[in-house]
């Protein structure tokens, strides 16, 4: 009975979400024990209801990735994968576990290549059966819940198998995915049932969606266990779709031997200090923490306490900073096992201190970053061209009443991945991380494909600990590749400007990754909001500095825009924890 109150109170606070007109700035979520913070009100409350049944933070973020890959399929999902970041209160330690997808085995430099030698248009490989990877997020549960959980999975995937067989209410902002994907979903058969009406519109907003295929696929994994995704009739229906492929872009190369020989690895985190903190993140494969720890390591070189968060010369800096790391980022940043990336010198303290000898107060240099020599680095190859991509990803921070921290992003890459439903999920497409261009073969790309290999990201799941090695700050954002800039910000707006985890996911970004335009969100009053936004951003306009920032050489767009984002934050306090989700999505802080 009282699921059903949970599920009818769910629907009418969507139901009731106001109109963008009357959204107000969030404040702060406080609580005394343990905290989810998440996009999804469904998935938060499902983390929270299994901390609640006495499981720990790896539990949560099982039940609350379950829940998105429901709630909010257009971002993530078990047809994905991504990074988890881990402390373990007991071992004091923290560990990351890599769930990137994985390349075929016979995929190579010319897999988005087409027959007549042309590289793949991007819209046709993100549809093409080339772009799927093997998915990563079943492994991940199974190998964290095996090493860590407290709970047997059967309690993690509850609130999600329910929510399935009962259905839940599409969110103002998962009607609004469907509705601009509609004519790729209406391709595939399985997408076109679950998401469209019969005459080709999406479902909208309030619509009750039941989703019996994934509730068996997540009770498969429970009765007989995670390898069921990856060798029974789940893989066979994954490579079956991939593999039989009628569109543009050709077939994917997946065999069942791909999905049974996926494996997760455990990975040492980069850590590095930032003013009276150690802030650790994800490494290689993503480039997400090695450009974070490079960002803040160069801000370490300026004031920006005595600045405050408002000023043109903060903003220079930080753009300046990312820029520099984008560089690097580029020509360095690949999967592990294929490429020599020189991790520990990107991150070496003196390495970032000469990066910051380039920092300028005037204006820029006219032309962009390029990478520097860290130490101990082998032979460069070519820097990886590709624009930057922004698309679907959803982050979960987690604290347990026991002091554990999860701090996970997980993605299906671009909005509903592959737009194709096998079992009731979504397949990713995050093959098309990769570089397409294989680049010369006396100096190639880091981030080309090779077979097995895992294509470079930008999450950036963090933590951030004391000197003394107690949890401070949990972060996390998707958002493609302002991920890095993003979740960089918000650290930043928190450790050094004092704002709490709501005003920090508040704020309007500022990015640039190394291109020769700039971002400056706009508030939402200009720029409109997107539909499930719960929240204003601001208070202060960063777009009042253009002039200014034009003047030190800033490129930066007159049309007003707002990032993709979505902050989830908690802060550690004296007796508590205080959370903070951002505004542009539907997300909620739950605990207790
Ligand atoms: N596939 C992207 C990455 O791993 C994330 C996509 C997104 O957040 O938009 O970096």
């Amino acid at each position: 009975m009282k699921r059903f109150i949970a599920l009818a109170a769910a629907a009418a606070w969507l139901t009731a979400m106001p109109a963008a007109a009357q959204l107000q700035l969030r404040t702060k979520v406080a609580t005394m024990q343990e905290m989810v913070v998440s996009a999804n009100p469904l998935a938060s409350q499902a983390g929270a209801r299994v901390l609640r049944a006495g499981g720990n933070a790896i539990d949560a973020a099982i039940a609350v990735e379950a829940v998105l890959g429901l709630t909010e399929p257009q971002a993530t999902g078990i047809g994905g994968g991504g990074f988890m970041l881990y402390y373990d209160a007991a071992s004091k330690k923290v560990t990351s576990f890599d769930a990137r997808e994985t390349a075929p085995a016979a995929a190579n430099g010319y897999y988005f290549y087409d027959a007549a030698g042309q590289v793949l248009d991007f819209n046709t490989a993100v549809f093409s059966g080339r772009s799927v990877g093997v998915p990563g997020t079943v492994k991940l549960w199974e190998t964290v819940s095996r090493q860590y959980g407290a709970k047997p999975l059967a309690v993690a995937l509850l609130p999600a198998i329910e929510l399935a067989i009962e259905g839940f209410a599409i969110s103002p902002r998962m009607a609004a995915s469907i509705d601009s994907y509609k004519a790729s979903l209406a391709q595939d058969a399985n997408a076109r049932t679950y998401f469209l009406n019969s005459d080709g519109s999406g479902k909208a907003a309030g619509t009750l969606l039941r989703n019996p295929a994934y509730a068996q696929v997540l009770a498969r994994i429970v009765f007989t266990g995670p390898q069921t995704f990856y060798q029974g009739p789940i893989a066979r229906d994954i490579v079956g779709t991939v593999t039989i492929d009628p569109r543009a872009g050709g077939p994917g190369s997946m065999t069942l031997a791909d999905l049974e020989g996926y494996k997760i690895v455990e990975r040492t985190p980069v850590c590095g200090n930032y003013r009276a903190y150690v802030v650790c993140s994800m490494g290689p494969p993503s480039s997400g923490g090695i450009a974070e720890l490079q960002i803040l390591g160069i801000l370490d070189h300026v004031d920006l306490a005595a600045l405050g968060p408002n000023d043109v010369r903060t903003v220079h800096a930080f753009l300046q900073a990312n820029r520099l790391a984008f560089a690097d980022r580029n020509l360095y940043v690949a999967d592990p096992a294929y490429v020599a990336v020189p991790t520990a010198g990107l991150i070496d303290p003196d390495y970032i201190s000469t990066r910051a000898t380039l920092l300028t107060t005037g204006p820029l240099a006219p032309s962009l970053a390029t990478a520097g020599t860290p130490p101990s680095v082998g032979a460069a190859g070519t820097a990886d061209a590709s624009p930057p991509r922004f698309g679907g990803t959803s982050h979960v921070s987690i604290v347990d009443r026991f002091g554990n921290v999860v701090s996970q992003t997980i993605t299906v890459e671009s909005g509903f991945g592959n737009n194709r439903l096998v079992d009731g999920f979504i397949l990713n497409n995050e093959l098309t991380d990769f570089s397409f261009d294989p680049g010369p073969d006396s100096a190639p790309i880091a981030n080309r494909v090779q077979g097995g290999k895992r294509p470079r990201s930008a999450m950036t799941p963090t933590i951030v600990f004391t000197q003394d090695g107690k949890p401070a700050f949990v972060a996390g954002s998707p958002g493609g590749a302002s991920i890095i800039g993003t979740t960089t910000q918000a650290v930043v707006a928190m450790v050094d400007f004092g704002l709490d985890p709501q005003q920090a996911a508040n704020q309007a970004h500022f990015q640039n990754n190394n291109t020769g335009s700039t971002t400056l969100e706009s508030l939402f009053p200009d720029g409109g909001a997107p539909a499930g936004s719960t929240g204003l951003i601001g208070p202060f306009d960063v777009r009042s500095l253009i002039p200014e920032l034009t003047a030190l050489g800033w490129s930066i767009p007159a049309s007003p825009s707002v990032l993709t984002s979505g902050l989830s934050l908690i802060k550690v306090v004296p007796g508590g924890l205080e959370g903070g989700a951002d505004p542009r999505r539907e997300g909620i802080a739950a605990g207790r």
